[in-house]
């Protein structure tokens, strides 16, 4: 077997193997809810797909090898992944997330969960000092997002996992943003790592899908517990897409950080943009920390307008004719939204505001098109 390969190669070759069938160099789409046995309990590792099927096997194992991990979890969508880790949880249960976090998760956090007795506290979690105020005997998790989004703040991973240590609280990290080739949060101490796979891993806009990687085999367990006795997996088609998706994550990523770099650029000399979010810049505040931990600073950043509104933000975003106004973020195409009034939305106006979610914000997602026709795109756009 191949050993200790760079991150470009894993990408391709981590976990994966020939097909013991007919030597199939891509896994085949096994679709099929059962398999054959030969004598009760008399099979070969499948026995039904929810707890285990080949497809969703060998994107499991290529998950677990991109994130420098050992077991790999695949799930329906990001947020069955994320419902799964807080089903490690029991009632009483005390969270700490960061103020900045996917509409979705706050979502799920606050208008689920909370219902069945855990407890969220969400803060900027740039600061040790800020999270050390709120962890008592109770806190069993520090959720972490970074980049953030749309605000694109950068939380320092090691300096959250060793403050975590000292308490014995578990860390869990939302990597969607950065995807392992920009970060790998197992190695900076993380317990968890989670991937909204809809992104950057599979990266094509043809899929949803969840996972969850991580290094300890007591936890595996837990956790292989829960995704069988839950049920929230996902199906073999969407785990090949995904699997195959992953296959070109790192030169899709790095055409992603290249754009988004230029971009980024072209905008902070614009007259009538007021600021970019892009943690690349000298002065963003976070930049130190992400020239530390991350490889390169992404494909995405968020800006405003000059004296902008709502109205103005609006007005840029229909007017641009390569971007496509939609949800979502990680394809090869590029996409623009605008987080007040979509993906954040379920998060109260005042609560979003402080974190700087305003009505003119726009976060633009950079495709890996060619860097000249986005920017003649959003000339045209911005006016
Ligand atoms: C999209 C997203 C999620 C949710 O993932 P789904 O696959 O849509 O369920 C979670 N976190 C982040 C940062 C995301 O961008």
């Amino acid at each position: 077997m191949k050993k200790k390969l760079h991150f470009n190669s894993n990408t391709i070759h981590g976990g994966q193997e020939p097909d013991k069938a007919y030597g199939a160099v891509m896994p085949p789409i096994y679709q099929t809810s059962t398999y054959a046995q030969t004598t009760p309990g008399g099979h070969q590792g499948f026995e039904y797909s929810r707890t285990h099927n080949p497809t969703r096997q060998a994107l499991e194992k290529s998950l677990a090898s991109i994130e420098a991990g050992k077991f790999g979890f695949a799930f329906g969508s990001g947020l069955a992944a994320m419902d799964a880790v807080l089903k490690l949880l029991k009632p009483g249960d005390e969270i700490i997330s960061t103020d900045d976090l996917y509409g979705g998760s706050y979502r799920l956090f606050t208008k689920i969960f909370e219902d069945f007795g855990l407890k969220f506290h969400f803060v900027g979690m740039d600061n040790s000092q800020k999270i050390e105020k709120f962890i008592n005997s109770k806190t069993k998790l520090l959720w972490v997002e970074t980049p953030t989004n749309p605000m694109m703040n950068i939380i320092d991973i090691k300096s959250i996992t060793t403050l975590a240590k000292t308490h014995g609280i578990m860390v869990a990290v939302d990597n969607t943003f950065a995807s392992p080739y920009l970060q790998q949060p197992l190695t900076l101490g993380a317990d968890i790592v989670m991937h909204s796979a809809t992104k950057y891993l599979a990266g094509h806009s043809d899929v949803v899908l969840g996972s969850l990687v991580v290094k300890d085999e007591e936890l595996a367990e837990r956790i292989g517990f829960i995704q069988n006795a839950s049920g929230a997996i996902c199906g073999p088609m969407d785990s090949f897409l995904t699997l195959r998706g992953i296959k070109t994550l790192h030169v899709r990523m790095q055409r992603h950080c290249e754009n988004a770099a230029a971009i980024a650029h072209f905008l902070k000399k614009h007259s009538k943009i007021e600021k970019v979010y892009w943690p690349g810049f000298e002065e963003h505040p976070n930049h130190g920390v992400a020239k530390a931990q991350m490889n390169d600073y992404g494909g995405m950043l968020s800006f405003v307008t000059r004296g902008g509104d709502y109205n103005a933000a609006v007005k840029i975003i229909e007017s641009l004719k390569l971007f496509t106004l939609a949800e979502s973020l990680g394809g090869v195409e590029s996409l623009a939204g605008h987080p007040a009034s979509m993906t954040h939305a379920s998060i109260p106006k005042e609560l979003r505001e402080k974190s700087g979610v305003v009505d003119s914000l726009i976060r633009l997602s950079v495709g890996i098109e060619d860097v000249r026709d986005l920017i003649e795109d959003l000339k045209q756009a911005i006016g």
